[in-house]
């Protein structure tokens, strides 16, 4: 809903809102191998890069380091350590999960990088940078990335 304000100084009001856009576009054939695969096999996919071997999760089409062209889908673990997080207390129409929120960067065993993700399964007061954590799955997948509830810590 759109609210109304007075700009300071000036005898002018203007309209305040957001957009909901709607959108649809094709996840190509790599991300539909790498969405299959999280709602068949519950497995999370990597792509090494054949020139200078980092492995990227998720996966792309080009290496950031080398440029080279990248297809090479491998399996990476659904076990990971924490690089960073937060918790995100306000609702909004972006998060799919009601709040809060807690985000994570987990860098994957077997990957180069971090992969933005849910972390969950205690208190947000619980999570630390470094601590080790795994993949907890839906049970009805649907061949998305919340396929993936969150990352729970290791116990
Ligand atoms: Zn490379």
């Amino acid at each position: 809903m759109a609210t109304t304000r007075k700009l300071e100084d000036q005898d002018v009001y203007v309209y305040e809102g957001q957009i909901y856009i709607p959108n649809t576009y094709t996840a190509g054939a790599l991300g539909t191998r790498v969405l299959t695969s999280l709602r068949d096999k519950k497995k999370i996919m990597g792509i090494r890069c054949p020139s200078c071997n980092r492995v990227y999760v998720p996966p792309r089409l080009t290496c950031k380091d080398c440029f080279s062209q990248l297809d090479e889908l491998m399996e990476v673990s659904d076990k990971g350590t924490v690089l960073t997080y937060t918790v995100v207390s306000e609702g909004n129409t972006c998060q799919p999960v009601p709040s809060p929120v807690i985000y994570g960067i987990v860098q994957l065993d077997g990957a180069d990088n971090g992969f933005v993700h849910m972390l969950g399964g205690v208190e947000a007061e619980q999570f630390r940078i470094g601590m080790r954590v795994q993949a907890v799955f839906k049970e009805e997948r649907k061949g998305s990335i919340l396929d993936i509830r969150y990352f729970k810590p290791l116990s």
